[in-house]
């Protein structure tokens, strides 16, 4: 791994950071400058252990060879295109390569930018497929309480996170109802992969139906595992609930796999995992491995058919600058040649138990009243300390990171997503630093 090649910044007061308590960090930055696999080097030149793969978004680990190389390649060759009536090569192609690794079944891929922009994009075409089919009067959103669907007005509208919408609480969609969400510590703790209790929680979709009608409703949107809020796994049969209600009134079934895609549990993606078939998937992140910013909407082909019998003309008024931006698409092209050459997935598969009993050792570490796995991902959720919400696991964070290995922290809950290609040795490294800062933690 490269050493700092540059000091750190004297002022950081320019830079004004999301998601960020800015004066606290301000007072005690952290500081990443190079990465290489598994590993983040901080400015005094240690190594920090990602935990985490960034934002869940870099499954191949950093800086891969290849699609660096790619990415150098491709802005030497064609660094920017008109996404609006010009086309490149590399968009189709990657639109090609996607609907193959979905195995056929989703036929057309709209690029946007990010994951916020996947879902707002998603909700508009929700709209306007109901409006093709003669159904304009189809526009209620149903998402979930905790649901995290990023921060453009739609996805925060249909996410049920308080903190995200407290400011912005007057401004957001109307005709939006969220279904309860199935985080159940009296029934479900401890649960490895898929908890038992709480499919009947879907059945409240069919309430919402009776009261507007299915002719007022679009879609409904849930994450398959809402990440950001924790690692919440629905339970056993609540996913194929809510698909059969959607199914049975006509309403759009969208998955937000902005950080279920790309092998996150171990399959393609989590509706593979679930045997649960969506109407469309939004998802960004790994799918340029995080190098270059980039998200998608995946539909089925009733969708895009509807779209494709209207009149002629711009069939759907919506797309980005950045829409399929050559690197991105360079990015996503090598990332999807990794996954296929060096079976990641089957890396994946084969540590996962690995994974789960490493974490599942933690249980009697002080604090921790539930531990969540689900492929290769673990939610480590903390007693909270009395009038301190948060704070417990913010320090476990803190001190984490002291000691070279980066998690992520919602609440008191510790989320733990690293690149799926890490080794048994790393997960060791893992969780003997990880028990260590939790058995310290008072
Ligand atoms: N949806 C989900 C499920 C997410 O987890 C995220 C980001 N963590 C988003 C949407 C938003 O993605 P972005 O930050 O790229 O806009």
């Amino acid at each position: 791994m490269a050493s700092p090649s540059s000091p750190s910044p004297s002022d950081l007061s320019a830079y004004w950071m999301p998601f960020t308590a800015n004066r606290d960090f301000k007072a005690h930055p952290r500081m990443l400058v190079s990465a290489e696999g598994m590993y983040y080097r901080d400015d005094a030149g240690n190594a920090v252990l990602d935990g985490t793969a960034g934002l869940w978004c870099v499954p191949l680990g950093h800086s891969q060879p290849r699609i660096v190389s790619a990415v150098q390649k491709a802005v030497a060759t064609l660094d920017y295109a008109p996404s609006f009536q010009m086309g490149h090569p590399a968009a189709f192609e990657l639109a090609d390569r996607l609907r193959d690794y979905t195995g056929g079944r989703f036929s057309q891929i709209f690029f946007t930018g990010s994951g916020s922009e996947s879902v707002d994009s998603a909700l508009k075409i929700a709209l306007g497929y109901h409006r093709a089919r003669g159904e304009p009067t189809r526009t209620r959103f149903i998402g979930r309480e905790r649901g995290y669907h990023g921060v453009g007005f739609g996805g925060m509208s249909v996410g049920g996170i308080p903190g995200n919408r407290k400011t912005f609480h007057a401004s957001l969609l109307p005709g939006v109802d969220h279904l309860q969400h199935t985080h159940d510590l009296t029934r479900n703790a401890f649960s490895r992969g898929v908890p038992q209790h709480g499919a009947e929680l879907a059945d409240e979709l069919e309430r919402l139906v009776t009261l507007h009608d299915a002719s007022n409703i679009a879609a409904v949107i849930v994450e398959p595992v809402s990440g950001s809020t924790g690692v919440l796994i629905p339970p056993v049969g609540y996913l194929k609930r809510l698909r059969d209600i959607c199914t049975k009134h006509g309403i759009l079934l969208i998955f937000d796999e902005v950080i279920t895609g790309f092998g996150r549990l171990g399959t393609p993606f989590a509706y593979d995992y679930f045997d649960v078939m969506p109407d469309m998937v939004t998802t960004a992140k790994g799918v340029t491995n995080g190098v270059v910013p980039m998200g998608a909407v995946m539909v089925q082909p009733h969708v895009y058919d509807a779209f494709m019998h209207g009149p002629a003309g711009i069939e759907l008024a919506h797309g980005y600058t950045y829409s399929g931006h050559p690197l991105a698409c360079a990015a996503g092209l090598a990332t999807l040649d990794i996954f296929e050459q060096d079976g990641i997935l089957e890396h994946a598969q084969s540590v996962v138990e690995y994974w789960h009993d490493a974490a599942f050792a933690l249980r009697d570490a002080p604090n921790v009243i539930d531990i969540r796995a689900i492929g290769m991902v673990i939610g480590i959720e903390l007693a909270p300390r009395a009038g301190q919400p948060g704070a417990r696991a913010f320090e476990a964070f803190r001190r984490a990171f002291a000691d070279g290995l980066l998690i992520r922290v919602t609440g008191d809950i510790i989320a733990l997503s690293p690149p799926l290609v890490i080794e048994k040795a790393q997960i060791d490294e893992l969780f003997d630093k990880l028990g260590k800062v939790l058995r310290n933690l008072d």
